[in-house]
């Protein structure tokens, strides 16, 4: 790894949550950086992101992950605007998670989250006809809420340009390539850029790079898509002002109260999760009306005055699965792309984790012992799969909660 301490200049390629925070980041440590986004900032995934901030994770490094990402989003004036709003998070369980959900208070009280107990009476404060007969413990975490995706990327690509990066939008990259021992990218514009380190935040599309790029299918990443539609509705009024997130694993769902009246429905479905989506399929009409009429009947079983809400629009966007739905942080050289890195596999819950991946980025391409750094990027690296260290959940059966 000692070739890799001498980087002083970078290419990002992706302008999505990821690779403004590693711009940010490697720019901040005083590094050239140019980051090269085909369309626009947060254009990807990250401006379709629920952009939901929690810290309930049931693994404990990724856990402190969101930890250290809270604190950023916290106190994110120091970037930008990050819109992060604090509304709280529950997350109800039945008797089929409440045991494991014990567990993991446990393990967040010992990394000094604010995870706390919420008695049902509590909970009817908040969601007065909340049908609560299923629910057996219940977790709250106050300082929790959600943010603005398009303007957290944005924030860190400004402050990056103003540490002296260069930010070129609608501009895609074609192809990496070593030349001489050097290492470049190639754009739809005919340019090449060199530098000493290539990192792709480039989510589902990184596969597709790496083919363009001479790699063959075999030594592809293990990611693929999963598509995920978002449902936005206009809650009635009895709902009305600031709320919680409601997170619900027996609805396989979760309700992020967003603003004073609109409610985003997502799911929690392993099956979804589960399903790789063509990359050649129609996206912006994904969503069907069953479904639809499936995710409102849940959420009326749930929440019954739900009845009377008015579905304003959907949105749909895609998760890059990697296959212990954590990312895959490392060099690309071992297949064969020197100088080139690798920040993907997010998994759909990637948005919240944007501060801390850009930081392990910046010390996996700047700190010698990756047993100093904050986050041992090694967790992260892509031959976990193979030796058994893939990065474990607690939970069962819930999609993206981890
Ligand atoms: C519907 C939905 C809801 C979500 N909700 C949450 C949530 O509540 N909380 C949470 O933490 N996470 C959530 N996520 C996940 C989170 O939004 C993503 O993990 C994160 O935003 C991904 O950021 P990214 O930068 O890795 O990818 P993207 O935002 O997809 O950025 C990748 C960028 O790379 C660019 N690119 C690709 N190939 C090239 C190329 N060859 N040349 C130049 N540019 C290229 C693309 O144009 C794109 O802009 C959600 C995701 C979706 C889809």
């Amino acid at each position: 790894m000692s070739k890799n301490k001498s980087i002083d200049s970078i290419i990002v390629i992706g302008g999505g949550s990821t690779g403004c925070s590693v711009a940010y980041n490697m720019a901040s440590r005083g590094k050239k950086v140019r980051l090269i986004e085909r369309e626009n900032i947060a254009s990807g995934n990250t401006g379709k992101s629920s952009a939901l901030v929690r810290t309930h994770y049931s693994n404990k490094l990724i856990a402190s992950l969101a930890k250290y990402s809270l604190e950023q989003f916290m106190n994110f004036e120091n970037i930008g605007y990050s819109g992060f709003t604090k509304t709280g998070m529950v997350f109800p369980f039945n008797a089929n998670n409440s045991d494991t959900a014990r567990e993991i208070y446990k393990m967040l009280k010992s990394l000094d989250i604010d995870e706390q107990k919420m008695p049902i009476k509590q909970l009817k404060t908040i969601f007065p006809d909340i049908n609560s007969e299923d629910l057996d413990y219940i977790l709250y975490e106050p300082n929790s809420g959600y943010a603005d995706p398009v303007a957290t990327a944005g924030s860190y690509a400004s402050a990056a340009a103003n540490l002296g990066a260069e930010i070129i939008t609608g501009t895609s990259v074609e192809k990496i390539g070593t030349d001489n021992s050097r290492t470049y990218v190639e754009t739809g514009k005919g340019f090449q850029y060199y530098a000493d380190a290539i990192v792709m935040a480039t989510n589902v599309w990184s596969n597709q790079l790496l083919m363009k790029s001479g790699i063959t299918d075999n030594n592809f990443l293990p990611i693929y898509a999963s598509v995920h539609d978002i449902i936005y509705i206009r809650r009635p009024e009895k709902y009305a002002g600031m709320k919680p997130t409601l997170w619900d694993p027996q609805k396989l769902a979760y309700y992020k109260m967003e603003g004073s009246s609109i409610t985003a429905i997502g799911s929690l479905s392993p099956e979804i999760d589960n399903t790789e989506f063509d990359m050649k399929g129609d996206i912006e009409n994904h969503v069907t009306d069953e479904y639809i009429e499936m995710e409102l009947n849940n959420l009326t079983e749930r929440l019954p005055g739900m009845e009377d809400a008015t579905l304003i629009s959907t949105a749909t966007g895609l998760y890059d699965m990697s296959p212990d739905g954590q990312a895959i942080i490392d060099s690309l050289a071992d297949i064969g792309l020197e100088n080139v890195y690798v920040c993907a596999g997010l998994s759909g819950h990637g948005f919240k984790l944007s501060p801390a991946y850009g930081k392990i980025v910046a010390d996996m391409l700047t700190l010698q012992d990756p047993a100093k750094a904050l986050f041992d990027w090694r967790n992260f690296s892509l031959d976990r799969f193979k030796n058994g260290k893939s990065i474990k959940s607690m939970y069962s059966g819930i999609g993206t909660i981890y």
